[in-house]
C-alpha cells in the first residue's frame, strides 16, 4: 500500500497495517515541516513529479493500493492521486476527516479562500491568532493592520508588518488554548476547517471566550471512493485482498 501522508491518520494507518504481515505499506510525505517525527514503518520523503511521477512510482513499484490520507487542504496530492489510480488502475481510497460544525455559541464568519479570510478580518486593527500554516500566510500581507499570532509547526519568516511566530505541534489542550487566547489578548481566530480532534480546542476556547473565529472551508477535490474512519480504509483494503486477509482478521 502506498499511503499518502502527513496528518495523524496517516501515521496510524501505517502501523495498524503494520502489524499484519499480509500488508506492506510506505508512508509518503512531501517534506515541508523540517522538524518532521519520523514513523517507525517504512516511509519516503518528497514529491513525486506530479500525477505522471506518482502513475510511475506506483507502476515501478508494483503497488495493490494507493491511501490517501492526506490533509483535506492539501488539494494538489489529491488530485494527483485520482489522476493517477485512474491511469495505472490501481484502486485508490480516500479518507477524509468530517468537518468542523459550528455550534451554539460559536460566532464563526466562513469563507472560501486565504484572501477571503483575511478581507473578513476588517480594516479596524485586531489581534489575530493565525493557525494556517506557513504556506498559507502570504494572503495576509494584504491586511497589515492587525497584530497576527502565527503558530505553525516551525519558526518562519512571515514577511508581516506585525507577527509574532509560536513553533508548537498539536495535539492542544483546551485549557491551554484558553490561557493563550487570553494572555494574548485574540480578538479574531483564523483557522482552516480541518476536522482533526487535535486542533480542535481552540475552537472551543473561541467560544467559551466570545472570540470570533473566521473559518476557511475546505476545497472542493475530484470524486474518488471515500471513507471517514481508519477502520474503514482497512475494510476497503481486506475488500480489495478478498477472503485471505478476512481470515487472518486484519
Ligand atoms: P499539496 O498542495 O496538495 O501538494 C503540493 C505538492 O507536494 C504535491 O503536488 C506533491 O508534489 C507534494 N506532496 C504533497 N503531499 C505529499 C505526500 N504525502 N507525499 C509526497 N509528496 C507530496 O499539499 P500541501 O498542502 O502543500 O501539503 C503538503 C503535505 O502537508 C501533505 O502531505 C499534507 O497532508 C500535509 N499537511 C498539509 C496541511 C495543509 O493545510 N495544506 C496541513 C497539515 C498537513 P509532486 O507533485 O512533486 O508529487
Amino acid at each position: 500500500m502506498l499511503i499518502l501522508g502527513g496528518t495523524s491518520e496517516g501515521r496510524q494507518l501505517a502501523q495498524l497495517l503494520a502489524a499484519d504481515a499480509s500488508y506492506r505499506t510506505l508512508l509518503s510525505y512531501a517534506g515541508r515541516t523540517e522538524n518532521v517525527v519520523r514513523p517507525d514503518t517504512p516511509h519516503r520523503i518528497g514529491g513525486f513529479g506530479g500525477s505522471a511521477g506518482l502513475a510511475s512510482f506506483l507502476r515501478e513499484q508494483q503497488f495493490d493500493a494507493l491511501v490517501d490520507t492526506t490533509h483535506p487542504f492539501a488539494a494538489r496530492i489529491s488530485a494527483n492521486a485520482v489522476v493517477a489510480a485512474a491511469q495505472t488502475g490501481i484502486p485508490l481510497v480516500r479518507l477524509v476527516r468530517p468537518g468542523w460544525q459550528a455550534v451554539p455559541g460559536d460566532r464563526w464568519t466562513e469563507v472560501l479562500t486565504m484572501e477571503a479570510a483575511a478581507d473578513a478580518l476588517g480594516d479596524t486593527p485586531r489581534r489575530v491568532f493565525l493557525t494556517v500554516g506557513r504556506l498559507e500566510i502570504a494572503a495576509f500581507a494584504r491586511a497589515p493592520q492587525h497584530d497576527y499570532l502565527v503558530r505553525a509547526v516551525d519558526v518562519f519568516d512571515t514577511g508581516l508588518p506585525r507577527a509574532r511566530v509560536i513553533a508548537a505541534r498539536g495535539p492542544f489542550a483546551l485549557h491551554d488554548e484558553r490561557k493563550l487566547l487570553e494572555h494574548e489578548r485574540i480578538e479574531l481566530l483564523v483557522s482552516k476547517n480541518a476536522g482533526s480532534s487535535a486542533t480542535y480546542p481552540k475552537l472551543e476556547a473561541a467560544r467559551a471566550l466570545g472570540v470570533g473565529v473566521i473559518m476557511v472551508q475546505r476545497p472542493l477535490l475530484p470524486s474518488a471512493p471515500e471513507v471517514e474512519t481508519l477502520p474503514q480504509v482497512v475494510a476497503f483494503l481486506r475488500a480489495l485482498h478478498g477472503a485471505s486477509s478476512t481470515k487472518r482478521g486484519v
